[in-house]
């Protein structure tokens, strides 16, 4: 069942009550790994629409329909001159799945633009506003995810906007790739191809290859930790972070391991980037969580690191019941 309006949703409760069955809220589903068949209501949600509340001097506030495609606001952002998401390009679903795991690519998290949120309470029917506080957003993380799991459906999302540009293109390729493009003083327009460009050399595109993104979270770890291990593993990349933690690329992880392009039957591990398992055809999302098991199962006994699932694992348990 399609959702285009906060109505429709509500309506989508009853129905659900009335045939008895549970509730599954589907943005763009690149973001899932379905595990069966389930007997739910599927409920796609489409609200559209994007609208300027406010603006002044320096920022505008666009409130976005949770429907919308993330790259098409993306495109509309540039198109209105404003900068914020542009980092954020391509990356494949809906807004109002972007705030559910704060969605973030080359040094930029959702957070950074974003305003507030509207979601209905599945259990009462009521619209709560959640401000960025209120959203608890961590690294690929929300209190959507955690304490208010699917107790709330995202309606509409407000991001605030910068008139004025700041480059952020400290992180990856973006800086050299801007280079090739010939761009000196990159606009946010330029950013975003640079990053659509990275994108499509590095990552499978799911319409083409079974793929959800990054399959795991990067770990963090203590600095003591750390320097243990760089004692056995001179190589291994850390990134500091708040509170003496250290940030592992789980993609150098899984690569040192041997991983990388390796099949196991139908599914296997990308070829150009670790972190991303894909399913070559025939598979089913039970074979890629076994192959996500082996994975982090070697991890564990060579590291001694547990690496956290990113993916949205979805079986009977994870459905709404009315
Ligand atoms: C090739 C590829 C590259 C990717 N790159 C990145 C990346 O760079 N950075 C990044 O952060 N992510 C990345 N992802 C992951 C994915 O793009 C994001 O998680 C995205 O936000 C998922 O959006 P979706 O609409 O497809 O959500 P879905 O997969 O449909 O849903 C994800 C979860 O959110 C819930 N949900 C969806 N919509 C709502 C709503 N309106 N209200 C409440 N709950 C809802 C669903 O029930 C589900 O649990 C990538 C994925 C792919 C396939």
């Amino acid at each position: 069942m399609k959702a285009e309006s906060k109505e429709d949703i509500l309506l989508a409760f009853k129905q659900s009550q009335l045939l008895g069955k549970p509730l599954f809220i589907l943005g763009g589903g690149s973001n899932i790994l379905l595990l069966e068949d389930l007997d739910a209501l599927v409920l796609k949600i489409s609200i559209l629409g994007i609208d300027k509340i406010s603006e002044d001097d320096q920022q505008v506030i666009l409130k976005v329909g949770a429907g919308v495609v993330w790259h098409d606001l993306v495109l509309y952002s540039l198109d209105q001159n404003l900068s914020g998401l542009e980092n954020l390009s391509l990356i494949p679903g809906t807004v109002g799945a972007a705030p559910m795991q704060n969605i973030g690519a080359y040094g930029v998290e959702i957070k950074s633009a974003f305003e507030h949120l509207e979601a209905i309470e599945i259990s009462t029917g009521t619209t709560r506003i959640f401000q960025e506080k209120d959203c608890r957003f961590g690294y690929r993380d929300s209190i959507f995810k955690n304490e208010l799991k699917g107790k709330y459906i995202i309606t509409h999302v407000a991001f605030r906007l910068n008139k004025d540009h700041q480059p952020n293109i400290s992180y990856g390729d973006i800086q050299s790739t801007l280079q090739k493009m010939g761009a000196i003083r990159p606009s946010p327009l330029n950013i975003s191809k640079a990053v659509v460009q990275i994108r499509q050399q590095k990552l499978p595109d799911p319409k083409e290859l079974g793929n959800a993104g990054s399959f795991f979270k990067n770990p963090t770890i203590s600095l003591e930790r750390y320097n243990q291990l760089k004692e056995k593993h001179s190589e291994i990349p850390g990134y500091p972070i708040a509170g003496d933690r250290v940030k592992i690329p789980a993609a150098w992880l899984i690569d040192t391991l041997g991983w990388k392009g390796k099949r196991m039957g139908p599914v296997g591990v990308h070829e150009k980037q670790p972190l991303v398992l894909v399913n070559y055809g025939g598979s089913n999302g039970s074979d890629i969580l076994e192959l996500g098991r082996k994975i982090q199962e070697q991890v564990c006994t060579e590291f001694n690191i547990r690496l956290e699932r990113e993916v949205n694992v979805i079986g009977r348990e994870q459905l709404i019941q009315l």
